[in-house]
């Protein structure tokens, strides 16, 4: 098998046992690699009904057949599992340079299962693993365990994908970290956690045969090119993500004060301009990718000084800032920072912090309740403190560690009508209400409300080919980006290289690397494959039309001011995507993949045994 190393590696953490096992050629085939390989590898080895946070569930790293080539932007690597936070089906896309580093180590992916007796990490060194006591990292940072782990390897070059105390004490959105950045969404950190390890390191000297070295180095040249040239991939080396604040903010969609209203009055003082100019040092990058959109940031003075983060993303500035309403631009960096050192997600945390800042201010949280804190909106000096007790599960944090669904159902009394999330995964920095396609879009992300999966921003607001408070056309436009990124996610190729990776260039990269010839209709239709395969798993886990909707405040509530003032996207509207949907999607009317549709992707066959 071109494109793959053909090896995975299996760690039962009850018996600390490790095996080997062939990747399946049938199913690289059939899903790729990353997201679709670790999908149906789930689908196999997971029982349904499991408790994510028990022995039998099952936690999948995965790379792609572009994971660790020298085609830029193509990095990514992906983790799988039942997430803590929905107790549904869960894949997390990274980029970094752990995926490749496994590759190089000798394989394609890891599965593991059961439960350490004792704080446990895995080496995997040049194709040889080996289990280790982490007693004496248990209780560290993040970042202090990559430290540790490779000074103990003697190899400052040893890739680690740690927890860090937020995972240990089962947050049900800590992440798992690699090289400052974040396997986030759903809590794949806890998994971790629950089996009592604490890190995977990697190191390996080997390298990834390809089916056309030849093609690969032409087509590796021509997107280099492609990427100096693009205009839009330029902005991303320049501003990263951060670029869209002013924009979405202009737009009227940048969900302010929990979701309360559309336009932040302090975006200038945290939008890309600002951030470049008072905060970022330089540029980082993944694996191989010119793109470097990662941005390091330094806050050398004042009350946050010592601050030293990759970031603050798009994601992550308006999380703790307009979500918050907190225009301090040194204080978000704080809280990213100390997020990413405990190991939690980003959108998750500011996402339920303004959400707790909401039942305070109306009085479902007294001063008591959040021990003495000033919860306010605007109130930049809670986040890091609280940011501290939601990772060691601290008297009010302990309740917010629980996710926005849980905490709003604990709290109650209305609460669960501006808990914003879809399927108990906290929703990020769009109003649906200024674009309906994204409403669609979280609704029926298959990890549940997430914008990756479907972004329709650009179509609906940016380069606008559609009316955004319209329901015409939008069923077929998220069923399309859905397909696409199902795609990309199993090949290792980055959303932002995406930019200059379009679909032909994508079959081009699954030639080279494999030498699978499939044309675009092909490659789509793979696409199609996972997300069938994902709601698949979505059924077994219990989800049906129910569960595909929207917070009622996004369908109830107007906004405001800005452009979308007073526009409503009632559940009338929305169902009537809903419907559009599922009839492309060949779903029935609860969202059940059809018998028909299962066969024509031929998921029976491939998933029995
Ligand atoms: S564009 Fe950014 S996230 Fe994507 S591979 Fe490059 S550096 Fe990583």
């Amino acid at each position: 098998m071109f494109g793959y190393t053909g090896k995975l590696l299996c760690a039962d953490l009850t018996g600390s046992k490790i095996k080997e096992t062939k990747t399946p050629e049938k199913l690289a085939r059939a899903f790729l690699g990353g997201r679709g390989l670790g999908a149906a590898l789930l689908y196999k080895e997971l029982e349904p009904n499991v408790n994510p946070l028990s022995p039998d569930n099952v936690l999948i790293l995965m790379t792609g057949p572009a994971t660790g080539t020298p085609l830029p932007a193509c990095p990514r690597w992906e983790a799988t599992t039942k997430s803590p936070l929905t107790n549904m089906y869960l894949c997390c896309s990274v980029g970094g340079f752990f995926g490749a580093e496994l590759r190089f180590a000798g394989y394609d992916g890891i599965i593991v299962r059961g439960k350490a007796a004792s704080p446990t990490w895995l080496s995997i060194l040049d194709g040889k693993a080996e289990l280790h006591d982490a007693g004496e990292l248990w209780g560290l940072t993040t970042e202090e365990t990559e430290v540790a782990i490779r000074k103990e390897l003697k190899d400052k070059r040893a890739r680690v994908a740690s927890i860090g105390q937020a995972g240990e004490n089962l947050v049900r959105f800590a992440n798992i970290q690699t090289d400052s950045r974040s396997i986030g969404r759903g809590g794949a950190g806890a998994v971790m956690g629950s089996k009592q390890l604490k890190a995977i390191a990697a190191r390996g000297h080997g390298g990834i045969e390809v089916a056309d070295e030849e093609g690969l180095m032409m087509l590796m040249r021509e997107l280099i090119a492609e990427m100096k040239r693009n205009q839009a991939v330029q902005e991303f080396s320049k501003f990263g993500t951060t670029q869209f604040i002013d924009p979405v903010n202009e737009g009227g969609l940048f969900p302010t004060r929990n979701f309360q209203a559309g336009v932040f009055e302090g975006a200038g003082r945290i939008n890309a301009e600002t951030m470049r100019e008072q905060l970022v040092k330089k540029d980082t990058a993944c694996y191989a990718c010119p793109i470097a959109c990662g941005k390091y940031s330094v806050v050398a003075e004042g009350e946050y000084a010592n601050t030293f983060v990759e970031g603050p993303e798009f994601e992550t500035l308006w999380a703790f800032g307009a979500q918050c309403g907190v225009d301090r631009l040194d204080a978000i960096a704080a809280a990213n920072m100390w997020c990413d050192r405990y190991g939690m997600d980003t959108i998750s945390t500011g996402n339920v912090i303004g959400f707790a800042m909401e039942c305070f201010e109306r009085d479902l949280l007294s001063k008591r309740d959040v021990n003495d804190l000033e919860l306010k909106f605007g109130n930049h000096k809670v986040l890091v403190e609280l940011i501290r007790k939601i990772a060691f599960r601290e008297s009010i944090g302990n309740l917010l560690a629980e996710g926005v669904r849980n905490a709003a159902r604990k709290i109650g009394r209305g609460s669960e009508a501006f808990a914003m999330h879809v399927k108990g995964l906290e929703l990020p920095a769009y109003d649906p209400r200024g674009a309906w396609g994204m409403g669609l879009s979280y609704a029926t992300a298959c990890r549940g409300g997430c914008h990756l999966k479907a972004w329709t921003l650009s179509a609906e607001v940016f380069a606008p080919k559609y009316d955004r408070f319209s329901t015409e056309g939008k069923a077929k436009l998220v069923f399309e980006k859905q397909n696409i990124r199902a795609a990309m996610d199993s090949l290792g190729v980055c959303i932002i290289g995406g930019r200059a990776i379009g679909v032909e260039e994508m079959v081009r990269v699954l030639a080279v690397t494999t030498g699978w010839n499939l044309n675009v209709k092909g490659l789509l239709k793979v696409g199609e494959r996972i997300y069938n395969l994902e709601r698949l798993l979505a059924v077994r886990d219990g989800i049906s039309r129910q569960d595909d909707t929207l917070p009622p405040r996004l369908l109830s509530e107007t906004l405001p001011s800005g452009p979308a003032k007073g526009i409503k996207l009632g559940k009338k509207e929305f169902n009537r995507m809903l419907d559009e949907y599922y009839g492309i999607r060949g779903w029935d009317v609860e969202g059940r993949p059809r018998r028909e549709k299962l066969e024509e992707f031929e998921l029976p066959k491939l998933l029995e045994g």
